[in-house]
């Protein structure tokens, strides 16, 4: 037997199915109120619809059992083609057989002539259905049909009977519901948009290094994971650059934390201006820099690690009309099928100390060593 949790968990799963295959929240949100409206929808029409059945009136059972039916199929298919996202065909299917049987009740006037007071569903479902302007689009048309059927001369167009009044408020209520659904899908889509907008804005923010502005650690890890999964499938290596300031305090010691600040932010620029397009540079901490070289196997590595230690020597760095040389030392680390990023990442960082062991504003190891890797 299942137990109250299995059956709440079973039910839950069942409409929030083709949820999981969505990343767009909005198409999720869509997805959701197909799953919901489908199956209350259908629940809704078939008891009425038998209801109605027992009580003689064959034809608005049979209008009602035809909704149910078509909800019902709509479901089917919107399960069927989940992993295509082809819900639009779905959505579409519920929407005409809502206004179909919402415009019937209308004519007939359902039962006991209560079938109007089901037609306020129409601006809310519309507006989830098509968002603010489709929702107003079919809303305008089911108001449009409203009136021809209620207000066509000598109630040509109707089988039930309304008063005058009935039908003139009904339609007050529905315009003043249309306003209502309206600005409350307009309200609900620009949040999105605005929440949207700032989990971007964070999601950014959260990977780049608030001082130097180029990624941080986050982002680097994420991107070397990336690219170590290049060198796995393609068979190929790939190369990191330890970068480290030298006698930096002193810099901070002499000069004072914000002029330390200054020089980090200018030599991140120069980095950022020496590296090859398809390198990556991020600040891995303090005064230490890590370089992502895509594709490159140690001894190009080398060349570009030159370079980079070279241009910043030659730099002279002028701040608030103090002159200074920085020197940096580099440590090299190769990640390929044999040496994961973490074994490369600290080669890199033993390399580093080798360099600074060996005098500092120097690359180890050098190019040509392939043994000392
Ligand atoms: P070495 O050549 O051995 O690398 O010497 P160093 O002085 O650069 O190394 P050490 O590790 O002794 O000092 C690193 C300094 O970097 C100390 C710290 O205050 C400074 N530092 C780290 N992060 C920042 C920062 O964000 N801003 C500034 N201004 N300084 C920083
Ligand atoms: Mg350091
Ligand atoms: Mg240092």
């Amino acid at each position: 037997m299942l137990n109250k949790q299995q059956i709440k968990k079973a039910l839950l799963e069942y409409l929030n199915s083709g949820t999981e295959h969505c990343d767009d929240p909005e198409k999720r949100h869509k997805i959701l109120i197909i799953n919901w409206f489908g199956f209350v929808g259908f629940f809704i029409t078939i008891l009425l619809g038998l209801n109605a059945y027992f009580e003689d009136n064959g034809q608005l059972a049979f209008a009602l059992l035809t909704s149910s039916l078509l909800f019902f199929l709509s479901l089917q298919y919107h399960w069927l083609f989940l992993k295509k996202y082809r819900f639009k065909t779905s959505s579409n299917l519920i929407q005409v057989s809502l206004l179909c049987l919402m415009l019937y009740l209308v004519y007939s006037g359902g039962a006991n002539n209560t079938g109007p007071l089901w037609i306020f569903l129409v601006p809310p479902v519309m507006m989830f259905f098509g968002g603010l302007k489709g929702g107003t689009i079919n809303t305008l048309l089911f108001i449009v049909c409203y009136c021809i059927i209620m207000f066509y001369p000598d109630d040509q167009l109707l089988q039930a009977q309304y008063t005058y009044e009935f039908k003139t408020r009904v339609l007050y209520s529905l315009i003043t519901l249309t306003f209502l659904s309206g600005y409350y899908e307009h309200s609900r889509f620009q949040s999105y948009l605005h929440i949207t907008q700032l989990s971007q804005k964070f999601e950014l923010q959260a990977r780049r290094d608030h001082l130097t502005n180029i990624p941080n650690r986050r982002a680097m890890m994420e991107q070397l994971n990336y690219e170590y999964a290049r060198v796995i499938r393609n068979k190929t290596d790939m190369s990191i650059l330890l970068v480290d300031i030298d006698f930096f305090k002193q810099v901070n010691d002499q000069y004072g934390h914000e002029y330390g600040d200054k020089v980090l932010v200018k030599l991140a620029q120069l980095f950022l201006q020496t590296l090859r397009q398809q390198d990556m540079i991020s600040r891995w901490g303090g005064e230490e820099f890590l370089i992502l070289l895509p594709y490159t196997h140690f001894n190009d590595a080398y060349e570009v690690a030159e370079k980079i230690r070279k241009s910043i020597k030659e730099t002279k760095l002028k701040f608030n009309d103090i002159e200074l040389k920085i020197t940096v030392s580099i440590g090299v680390g190769q990640a390929d099928i044999q040496q994961s990023i973490d074994a490369a990442i600290n080669q890199a960082d033993v390399n580093l100390y080798q360099a600074k062991d060996n005098g500092r504003d120097c690359v180890w190891p050098k190019g040509s060593t392939n043994s000392v890797l």
